[in-house]
């Protein structure tokens, strides 16, 4: 049967031109990975890796410069319905739910005007609000629904933002960094109810992080991305407990992860995050096992078992 979402050899290619040269910088390339309902993926890796862009190409913030996404058969890039419909099919949680939501308008209007905006409540509207409240864990419900933004917590925001996505029925929550913004405990109170949403709704959800230890949490696969490819990936403990690539290894060994005893530290050349077009591994300049093979040859990915892959020339 087909996949919930399907994503092959994505890429995505910035342009920007200067006075005196043009500059191409490619954020994302060939990344494939599939999604069904009731599991979550994670992808991780730091800033300037490319896991955000990929994020907004599934949702169709920007356009993938090649490759293809397909939710349930239907493709992204060629089918316009499926662009129109894609809010309940695909929907974001951002990092900051500050910003994500408007300070003038009460916490049911915020819920309640995408149901309104995609016809999307057959009976009453009010009622559709407070069990979407109720579902999020703002309870009492009532209370909820006539506040502002100001009135509420960083964690009672970050639930409102649950609820309105929840309301289109999405298919697919991708959400990126969401306790990033918050207190430790609350963000592990956010991850446990999008766990039992995920649960209850039969929902997919991919999760966006710099964090191995809130991936190993959440996920059931993770993909660790550099420098806009996929390093490695696996099923989650395995990838924990055995990890192969350099970089991954390097991940697990200089965070704080609490799920994890810190046995082995490298030394880390800092360095910029490489563009992902150039013919080499674009770790090799951080890499403490790089050889003139990694500057010079691209590498493949090579298949081990469990459906662990692994991106670096020493398993080629
Ligand atoms: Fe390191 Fe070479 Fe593997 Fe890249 S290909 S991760 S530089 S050993
Ligand atoms: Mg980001």
């Amino acid at each position: 049967s087909k996949p919930l979402l399907h994503v092959n050899e994505l890429e995505k290619v910035f342009s920007s031109r200067s006075m005196f040269r043009k500059k191409q910088v490619h954020a994302v390339q060939d990344v494939s990975f599939t999604l069904e309902a009731g599991e979550v993926l994670a992808i991780v890796g730091e800033s300037g890796s490319g896991k955000s862009t990929v994020a907004r190409m599934l949702t169709n913030l920007i356009p993938a410069t090649s490759g293809d996404i397909v939710y349930n058969g239907e493709s992204l890039r060629t089918n316009r319905q499926l662009r129109k419909k894609l809010p309940t099919f695909v929907q974001m949680i951002f990092q900051d739910p500050f910003a994500a939501l408007n300070p003038h308008h009460t916490i049911g209007y915020i819920i309640g005007r995408p149901l309104q905006v995609h016809r999307l409540t057959q009976g009453d509207l009010r009622s559709r609000v407070l069990e979407l409240l109720r579902k999020v864990g703002l309870s009492p419900e009532e209370d909820f629904i006539d506040k502002y933004p100001y009135q509420l917590s960083g964690g009672q925001k970050q639930r409102v933002v649950i609820a309105k996505v929840l309301g289109l029925a999405p298919k697919v929550i991708i959400a990126d960094e969401p306790t990033s913004m918050l207190d430790v405990s609350i963000g592990i109170d956010i991850m446990n109810l999008l766990l039992d949403l995920k649960e209850k709704e039969n929902l997919a959800l991919m999760m966006i992080t710099h964090n191995l230890g809130s991936a190993r949490y959440m996920a059931d696969r993770i993909a660790v991305m550099y420098a806009g490819r996929v390093m490695e990936y696996g099923p989650a403990e395995e990838l924990i407990q055995n990890p192969q690539h350099p970089y991954t290894k390097l991940l697990l060994y200089s965070s704080p992860d609490p799920w994890r005893e810190q046995t082995e530290v490298f030394e880390v050349v800092e360095a910029q995050v490489q563009d992902a077009s150039g013919a080499c591994c674009s770790f090799h300049n951080r890499c403490p096992f790089a050889t003139d093979i990694c500057r010079t040859k691209p590498v493949a990915i090579a298949q081990l078992e469990n459906g662990h892959q692994v991106r670096c020339h020493l398993y080629a």
